[in-house]
């Protein structure tokens, strides 16, 4: 069987998931589109968007051009970040009459640093249905490909522009044992970098996801003392969209003990060693083993 053929198989079967599926009428479906390659859309995605009856977009010029690259011609609505509101009632009393409206922003998930969270409250404050058709997202593209070791992470999103408040957040942020995740425009990435590197120190390891899923992606990681210089190497790097991620901070021994002690004695009021170990272990991210062992000995010291 050729690669082609093999290809056509997978997309029956997979056609045939794609509309078992229910798409219920007077639903508002928030729809993830690509991030910079086309093709990363799912099928479900086009799907939907082809079933639709009006398409709520963050600028109607931008995802009528997308759209046309799929062949779907809806009518459009424009939901940008000045007019959610005023359109959130206009999808509602649409939705009311059994219309599907699908909602998207110009690349990836609506909703996360675009417009759309507002629509989607009111719809179901409204009482109505909302259903996500999940795709793209440059921060989790980013993370996914970062080799940043660590289960927790802290989004970010955009910085403040101006300087004094960017540096107050990013103080606020230093202590966060987690994986940080900016968002960042080209023309501020070294300006940022810079504050990084000011307020996180030169050791700290930093994964800098540029033009993600296009011609000229790259990923670097080096450390924010390297940073600045890899920023300064090549002129391009000052063009194009950035995903910035900064290694978590470091926990000492001493901390995550205390931390695991304070979180341990609240729970074994209330659970077995066991139950206690495995909630700690979720509300911490440390181990399960050691947790259970550390609960066994405060249960034997306080009984
Ligand atoms: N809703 C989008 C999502 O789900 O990722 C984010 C929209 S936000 C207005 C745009 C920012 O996302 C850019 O300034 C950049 O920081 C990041 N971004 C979007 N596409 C990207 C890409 N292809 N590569 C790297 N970063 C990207």
């Amino acid at each position: 069987m050729s690669t082609t053929d093999t290809a056509l198989s997978v997309s029956a079967t997979i056609n045939d998931a794609v509309r078992r599926q229910h798409y219920p009428a007077g639903t508002l479906y928030v729809v993830a589109t690509p991030i910079g390659n086309v093709a990363d859309i799912s099928l479900r995605a086009l799907h939907l968007l082809a079933l639709a009856d009006a398409i709520a977009c963050e600028d109607t010029r931008n995802s009528a051009q997308l759209l046309a690259r799929y062949g779907i011609s809806k009518p459009l609505l424009a939901a940008h970040q000045h007019n959610e509101r005023e359109v959130a009632e206009k999808i509602i009393s649409r939705l009311q009459a059994g219309e599907r409206i699908a909602l998207v922003s110009d690349a990836g998930t609506p909703g996360v640093s675009d417009p759309g969270a507002r629509i989607v409250d009111a719809v179901q404050q409204a009482g109505l249905q909302v259903s996500p058709l999940p795709g793209a997202s440059a921060a989790i593209a980013a993370l996914s490909a970062s080799g940043l070791i660590h289960d927790r992470f802290y989004f970010v999103g955009f910085l403040p522009a101006k300087a004094g408040q960017r540096d107050s957040s990013l103080r606020a942020l230093q202590n966060i044992p987690a994986t940080l995740v900016f968002y960042e425009a080209p023309h501020r990435i070294s300006d940022t970098v810079q504050a990084l590197l000011q307020i996180f120190g030169p050791e700290r390891r930093i994964v800098l996801a540029r033009e993600l899923t296009k011609l000229f992606e790259e990923i670097e990681r080096c450390t924010l003392g390297e940073a600045p210089a890899w920023l300064a190497a090549d002129a391009h790097r000052e063009k194009g969209e950035y995903v910035v991620l900064l290694e978590a901070a470091p926990v000492s021994e001493d901390e995550q003990d205390l931390e695991a002690r304070r979180v341990l004695a609240i729970l074994l009021e209330e659970c077995s060693v066991k139950q206690a170990a495995a909630l700690a272990a979720q509300l911490t991210g440390l181990k399960k083993n050691a947790l259970y062992q550390l609960a066994l000995e405060m249960k034997q010291e306080n009984p």
